[in-house]
């Protein structure tokens, strides 16, 4: 039974590119539509940062320490 079904995903309204915090390369910051919601991604070290642009407010953070050391 084959369901076909075509999301526009709408919560992924604008994403920025930006130099990742962790790691410097190339990260992508996402601002969702449907909330005050933003979130930092890093394919490059996994870091990832989500937090609430209305309060300010971390709600989940990842940061591997991979590239800390210089
Ligand atoms: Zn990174």
């Amino acid at each position: 039974m084959a369901t076909y079904e075509i999301k526009a995903n709408p919560s992924e309204a604008k994403v920025q590119q930006i130099h990742c915090p962790n790691c410097g390369s190339h990260a992508e910051k996402h601002y969702l539509s449907d909330s005050t919601l933003v979130r930092v991604q890093c394919s490059h070290c996994d870091y990832l940062m989500v937090t609430c642009s209305a309060t300010g407010v971390v709600l989940e953070a990842y940061a591997p320490g991979i590239y800390a050391k210089r």
